[in-house]
């Protein structure tokens, strides 16, 4: 899939690709924007599919696409291709090349296909995207039991420092209270294949919750905020 392109001189592109055997490279596209161009409307982002690329001396070339999957509904669609670039700058973050993100992958395609369906709502697509993406990356918080006694609780207490639950007994000032659905959301979006990912619903103030936690945690495990979470949150909060 495309991440994210950038003009180069007065014909060429610069695209990103995430691929599933060598993560994320860096292909220049040749004529690119030119009108007659078949790569013109293939080199955007969103598009998933096949790349033929040859290895130069400090990047790749492409010499074909077959596009099995535009997006175009994501597209044309500005809620939805806002929160569509900050789920590739995301995967961006954690991706490089050489590492194989077949998963990463994976979950993209689900998101964004969820996001065309639209059965989902997009809130509850953004922070399902946000918690798996960090555990496929080993940023997973430990959902089984209480760190301290491995008891399990109905309700238990999150830290985010720790990544961790506590029960009752042993929860700490700044932990954060899971209810039963709560936690059993957390735990789904962490473990459930992906392909069943977006297959639920939750209340408001689960949704709530949700959002509340993921904002920590990303505000606590990624080194640098992403640039499109700005232009998300202004178009979320309007
Ligand atoms: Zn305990």
């Amino acid at each position: 899939m495309i991440i994210s392109q950038s003009p180069i001189g007065e014909y060429d592109k610069r695209i990103v690709i995430l691929t599933d055997s060598i993560g994320r490279i860096s292909v220049f596209a040749r004529g690119a924007r030119r009108q007659n161009s078949a790569f013109m409307g293939q080199t955007e982002v969103f598009s998933f599919g096949t790349f033929t690329i040859y290895p130069g001396k400090s990047s790749y070339t492409l010499t074909g696409v077959s596009v099995e999957n535009y997006f175009s509904d994501i597209r044309t669609d500005l809620s939805k291709s806002v929160l569509g670039m900050y789920f590739l700058e995301f995967a961006s973050y954690y991706t490089r090349e050489g590492q194989n993100e077949t998963e990463t992958l994976k979950l993209i395609y689900a998101t964004l296909l969820a996001m065309e369906k639209g059965k989902v709502p997009l809130e509850l697509i953004r922070r399902i995207y946000e918690l798996r993406l960090m555990t496929i990356h080993g940023e997973a918080m430990d959902l089984t039991e209480c760190m301290e006694c491995g008891k399990e609780e109905a309700n238990m207490y999150l830290s985010m420092a720790e990544r961790g639950i506590h029960c009752k007994d042993h929860k700490k000032e700044n932990d954060i209270m899971l209810d039963a659905s709560s936690l059993y959301t957390l735990r789904y979006v962490e473990s459930i294949p992906i392909e069943r990912l977006y297959s639920f619903s939750v209340s408001d103030p689960v949704m709530e919750r949700f959002s509340k936690i993921m904002d920590g945690y990303m505000r606590r495990y990624l080194d640098r905020p992403l640039r499109s979470e700005e232009m998300l949150n202004i178009l979320t909060n309007s």
